[in-house]
């Protein structure tokens, strides 16, 4: 059983799936308390539904994405389950993940995207580092930029640890606190490695609808 927050379908709005019509699986709980959060009504609520109840809800959209989100879906070893499950059903899967909690143990068939705390998000160094070691070439980092200070912490993080990596590098406005555009030409002045990504389902859905 997995405690799931809401299932539902819409369009992927971030990573190398965007744009992509795709079934979201979001799971319950958070370990982190990040400053922008805007999924705060998936740290507690959700109803436990068996992998096979998830699996027929998604098999009942066309969609060949799937989407395991949160809250922090690792919190529940069951996702791993889930994930294979999904893989084994020919899906495309990903994984929303802060990296806080291991990785080792998810399917390589499995897209991992990534999200490394910077200093604004108010949960700086809670990745845990061995989780680079578990990255694969399909895995994508992504940074949510809060501020200048936040751009340059990233770059440095990236410098450091992911300078040898394949892995595509996001770097994401936080939404209302840096301009799109402000971010985007630091991005080509400082000659950073990411690629500038907006959450495109903030700007095709009003704030309140996810989707159909
Ligand atoms: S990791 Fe994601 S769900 Fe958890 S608090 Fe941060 S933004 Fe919210």
């Amino acid at each position: 059983m997995l405690k799931i927050n809401e299932i539902f379908y819409s369009i992927q709005g971030e990573s190398s799936y965007a744009g992509w019509p795709t079934v979201f699986v979001r799971t319950s709980g958070c370990n982190l308390r990040c400053t922008y959060c805007d999924t705060t009504y998936a740290y507690y609520d959700g109803e436990k539904l068996s992998l096979d109840a998830i699996c027929n809800e998604i098999k009942s959209y066309s969609a060949k994405y799937v989407c395991l989100t949160g809250g922090e879906p690792l919190l529940q070893p069951q996702s791993l389950q889930l994930m294979t499950s999904l893989c084994d059903l020919g899906y495309f899967v990903s994984l929303e993940t802060s990296g806080s909690i291991s990785c080792k143990t998810v399917d390589k068939r499995v897209k991992k995207i990534i999200d490394i705390k910077t200093p604004g998000s108010g949960e700086l160094d809670s990745f845990l580092m061995e989780n680079l070691l578990y990255a694969t070439a399909l895995d994508e980092f992504k940074f949510v930029i809060c501020s200048e200070d936040d751009f340059f912490w990233a770059e440095d993080f990236v410098k450091r640890n992911l300078s040898k990596n394949t892995n595509l590098i996001l770097y994401s406005p936080s939404f209302k606190a840096v301009e799109e555009n402000w971010l985007a030409k630091k991005i080509l002045l400082e000659k950073s490695p990411a690629r500038l990504q907006l959450q495109l389902h903030k700007y095709i859905w009003p704030p309140e609808s996810r989707g159909v």
